[in-house]
């Protein structure tokens, strides 16, 4: 318990010791500090690659302490409950899967072959199953999984990504908000990249990491592993053999992926990118922050939409 309860202390670091790692990109060892602390105001650094300026959390958690994470912590940290999803979290995902059906659906052809990596609740599978089209989710939560298969009627694979073999046909796979929170985000897309059919699409959303005006600190956290641009999300796809499709247009870091001819390789990377974006993240204070009381308007928009997606 007392272990638990040092991932939600503020200002303390992570209950964790970690490794230190090269770029899974491009294999650079060399980089960048970016940020000390993350939302949560813990300690959590975050640094970017200098050559490609794909960042990441480091030191990187190991896998069995992203396991202990994922077990015992994570949906508790994301304010999801342990036994079923919210009605919050459903409503949410309830208007993100109607928008991800409308994008996709114009280039669908009748009965195609729909995989969502990371399905959670299996809202977006049921839409596409209703829509006629043949389903199959992947979820390591289990509770999660149930619910998909139990009250959705979707078929799930409770497992990891690394233990779980696709056939390669799909039409279409998307992966709402999960490289992020992978160890090897390239290998995740070289197999997802696998799995598609020769015509098949990607569709990935991940956390646009481009500089914002929300302070540096506040848009970490220590699920997130990775963090992306879409510079740097597009770059990754290209290792996996994949480049963005034209029939979509790219809408920051949501983007539709399709295979390339020439398969995987590395892209040729901006050597200046990692080391220009470094400069552009501003250094924010943390305490300053605190001071100033413009957490209690964040705290307070985030109640006010917690509470209207809940009651809707
Ligand atoms: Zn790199």
């Amino acid at each position: 318990m007392a272990l638990i309860a040092q991932y939600f202390i503020p200002f303390i670091s992570y209950p964790y010791t970690g490794e230190t790692i090269d770029c899974d990109l491009c294999g650079c060892p060399d980089h960048k500090v970016i940020c000390r602390h993350d939302r949560r105001f813990k300690k959590l650094q975050t640094v970017a690659c200098l050559q490609c300026g794909l960042m990441r959390t480091n030191p990187m958690p190991t896998k069995a302490e992203i396991e202990e994470y994922y077990s015992n912590v994570y949906r508790l940290d994301y304010g999801l409950t342990l036994s079923r999803p919210s009605k919050r979290h459903l409503n949410r995902s309830h208007d993100q899967a109607k928008s991800r059906m409308e994008l996709l659906r114009p280039v669908l052809k009748p009965g195609a072959r729909v995989l969502d990596f990371g399905c959670g609740a299996g809202v977006f599978l049921h839409h596409a199953k209703t829509a006629g089209y043949e389903t199959l989710g992947i979820e390591p939560g289990s509770q999660f999984a149930s619910f998909a298969r139990d009250e959705l009627g979707v078929e799930v694979i409770n497992d990891i990504w690394e233990q779980v073999e696709l056939p390669h046909n799909f039409d279409v796979i998307t992966a709402v908000e999960v490289l992020e929170h992978l160890r090897h985000p390239v290998l995740a897309m070289r197999w997802l990249a696998d799995a598609l059919a020769n015509d098949g699409i990607l569709y990935v959303t991940v956390p646009n990491m481009l500089p914002s005006k929300k302070e540096t600190f506040r848009r970490f956290h220590f699920a997130h592993l990775y963090q992306f641009t879409p510079t740097t999300l597009t770059w990754v796809a290209a290792a996996a053999g994949l480049e963005p499709d034209p029939r979509f247009e790219p809408n920051g870091t949501r983007i539709v992926f399709r295979k390339t001819e020439k398969g995987p390789c590395l892209p040729d990377f901006n050597l200046n990118y990692g080391e220009g974006m470094c400069e552009q993240y501003a250094h924010a204070s943390v305490s300053q922050y605190l001071l100033s009381g413009r957490w209690l308007r964040s705290m307070g928009s985030r109640l006010t939409k917690s509470i209207r997606d809940t009651i809707r």
